[in-house]
């Protein structure tokens, strides 16, 4: 270890909405692989105190390594694509969360094991079917905040937060769902404390992708 670790408590896993991302009148770029799934991808895998801050960029000696997660980028073209302009091939993405969030669990995940827990979670917690399962589709149609929390919660658990944005004529819509993880990046907990992110109106638009 190069030095003392700044620490944290747990861990945030915040998956996007591709279609949340793209609807906006800053609009988006498929990645150079193609177009995502219509699926959830994940944004991050988020390093977070109970107080409801968060340490960042905890490591420039320790910079994203490609090499180290050769055996996982097939996977994480399908479960994490960048959705930024212009189009890139992912990695700009990916060494964005390492660089600013996973140096900050350097110390209990490395560069592999970090990409390889958000990969495992996200296919854990398989939040598409859970809404699917509840009647909920993007399909475009207007869905209770409430009735999307507790799709999740039935599914997984645990109380989901959600993230909104607007859609280019200003529609509340599902963008971000976060879902907390234990300090070992193993399992799904309680929220100690949810994020201070995107208000979300009563009823939200889930869009197409
Ligand atoms: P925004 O301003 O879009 O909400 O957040 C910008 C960036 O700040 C996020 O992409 C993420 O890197 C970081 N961030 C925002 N809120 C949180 C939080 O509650 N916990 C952590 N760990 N990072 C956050
Ligand atoms: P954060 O700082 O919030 O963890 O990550 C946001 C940064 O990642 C921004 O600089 C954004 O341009 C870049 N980025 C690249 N691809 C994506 C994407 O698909 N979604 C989001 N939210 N940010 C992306
Ligand atoms: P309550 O604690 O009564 O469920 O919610 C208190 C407030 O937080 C209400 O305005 C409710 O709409 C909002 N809220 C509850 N859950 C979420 C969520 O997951 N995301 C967002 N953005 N707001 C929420």
């Amino acid at each position: 270890l190069a030095c003392a670790s700044q620490g944290y408590d747990f861990f945030y896993l915040v998956q996007q909405w591709p279609g949340s991302y793209c609807d906006t009148t800053q609009g988006c770029c498929y990645p150079t692989t193609g177009k995502p799934a219509s699926d959830f991808g994940i944004h991050g895998l988020w390093p977070n105190y109970d107080d409801g801050s968060y340490p960042s960029n905890c490591d420039s000696n320790n910079p994203f390594d490609l090499s180290q997660v050769s055996d996982l980028t097939s996977q994480m073209q399908v479960s994490w694509p960048s959705l930024a302009c212009p189009s890139s091939d992912d990695t700009s993405f990916w060494t964005h969360e390492w660089d600013k969030h996973g140096t900050c669990s350097e110390s209990v995940l490395d560069e592999h094991a970090y990409f390889q827990a958000a990969l495992d979670l996200k296919a854990q917690a398989n939040i598409l079917q859970a809404l699917e399962n509840a009647g909920i589709q993007a399909d475009g149609g207007l869905y209770s905040l409430t009735g999307i929390k507790n799709a999740i919660q039935d599914a997984l658990g645990y109380e989901p937060w959600i993230e909104c944005n607007k859609d280019a004529s200003g529609q509340s819509q599902l963008y971000q769902i976060y879902l907390c993880v234990d300090y070992y990046g193993s399992s799904f907990i309680e929220c100690p404390v949810f994020p201070n992110v995107g208000s979300c109106a009563s009823n939200l638009e889930f869009p197409t992708f």
